[in-house]
Formats: structure tokens, sequence, C-alpha cells
């Protein structure tokens, strides 16, 4: 499993509506982007705030991204459980 493939999966992941998405801890509403930087001669993935100003970043990338058999869950089908506006 190389980062970018990690990388592709959280970029999946932010993407599907029914899963809760990795967001900024400065602000729940800011969706995080997964990049991939170079600190030192180390190249290492990040959770990067996209919003100008904000500048979060964390490289704690939740285990379940590098796990084998990772994959995104299938819209649960009592949606109506859910809270209607984001609780
Ligand atoms: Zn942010």
């Amino acid at each position: 499993m190389t980062l970018e493939d990690i990388k592709a999966r959280i970029e999946e992941w932010q993407k599907t509506e029914h899963v809760h998405p990795l967001t900024c801890g400065n602000n729940s509403e800011h969706i995080l982007k997964p990049e991939i930087r170079k600190v030192r001669s180390t190249r290492i993935l990040v959770l990067a705030c996209p919003h100008d100003f904000c500048g979060y970043v964390q490289d704690m990338i939740p285990e379940m991204f590098s796990e084998e058999n990772f994959k995104i869950p299938e819209l649960p089908f009592q949606k109506t459980l859910d809270k209607p506006d984001g609780g």
C-alpha cells in the first residue's frame, strides 16, 4: 500500500455523501484534503484544511484507510434514522 493508494481512498471517502467526512480541528465545517508532503527526505501523508487562513494540518491518518479490507460502507437503507440536518 503506497501513500498514493491511501490518499486515493481518503479522497473517495471525502466525496462520499453518506459517510462522515474527516473534518478540520479548527472548524468542523471544513472538509480536510489528503496531501502528500515532503518533510526533510521523507514523504508523508497529511490531512490539510484547504481553507484560506485556517492552516490546520494533521498527520494522524485514521488507521482504517491503510487496512487491507478497507471499504466505503454502502448507503444504509435505514436512511430515515439519520438526523435531518447534520445533527
Ligand atoms: Zn480549517
